[in-house]
């Protein structure tokens, strides 16, 4: 049972590295795909945001790759300088998507209120949840682990509530470009779902990965019990 545990442990670390190379290969890729008509990402993302009446929400151009996201706090969007500046179809699909979220907060999603609700949690479980297991493993100390343990489940139903949040982001971003006409060729459409695509699954294998190391540790501290 616990081999089995750590074998789907395993191939979830394995998901989770083969899908974390296939988003930045499809990010490259489309990368080096100028968009049909032109437009930089934040200039997408005001377009968007305009059509939605939302122009209250800043666009910023963040200091590093990779750290695109929506702030709900400071209603304010911060894009990778190759997304805020860059005429690619990568960059019309991921500054759409960080829309997304702007238009999941301006209409109160279930979703994405639960999500920022679990955030402080989800948190306090990164931080505390797998040292006490530890901890409880190597000192023998059962409460310390149990405890440990709950925290980490805080971490893994976070995953969880994510997840549908950031597949409808995604959603919202190909419904947006399209209602702009800004998909305007097959090539197009195909490599911004494709990069939105391969987006979601790393959060897919970052909650499976999630669950199946919960699994494991449950097993190792209380699966072999017998007196
Ligand atoms: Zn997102």
């Amino acid at each position: 049972m616990l081999l089995l545990a750590l074998l789907l442990v395993l191939s979830a670390s394995i998901l989770g590295m083969w899908t974390q190379y296939s988003v930045k290969a499809k990010i490259a890729a489309n990368q080096a795909i100028p968009n049909q008509a032109g437009l930089s990402g934040a200039e997408i993302a005001h377009m968007i945001l305009r059509q939605a009446g939302l122009e209250e929400v800043e666009v910023a151009r963040g200091e590093s790759e990779g750290r695109d996201h929506y702030d709900p706090r400071s209603v304010r969007l911060e894009l990778s300088p190759s997304v805020f500046d860059g005429r690619s179809v990568a960059a019309l699909g991921i500054a759409a998507h960080e829309v997304g979220h702007a238009l999941q907060h301006a209409e109160a999603y279930g979703g994405l209120t639960l999500r920022n609700l679990t955030v402080p949690g989800a948190r306090l479980g990164n931080l505390l949840g797998m040292p006490l297991i530890l901890l409880g493993l190597l000192f023998h100390n059962p409460i310390w682990a149990a405890v440990g343990l709950v925290f980490y489940l805080g971490v893994v139903v976070f995953q969880f509530i994510t997840l549908p949040v950031e597949i409808n982001a995604s959603k919202r971003a190909l419904v947006s470009l399209d209602n702009l006409n800004l998909l305007r060729t097959q090539e197009e459409a195909d490599g911004a779902t494709a990069v939105l695509n391969a987006a979601a699954m790393t959060y897919v294998a970052a909650a499976l990965a999630g669950i199946a190391t919960l699994i494991f540790y449950a097993l190792s501290l209380f699966g072999g019990r017998r007196n």
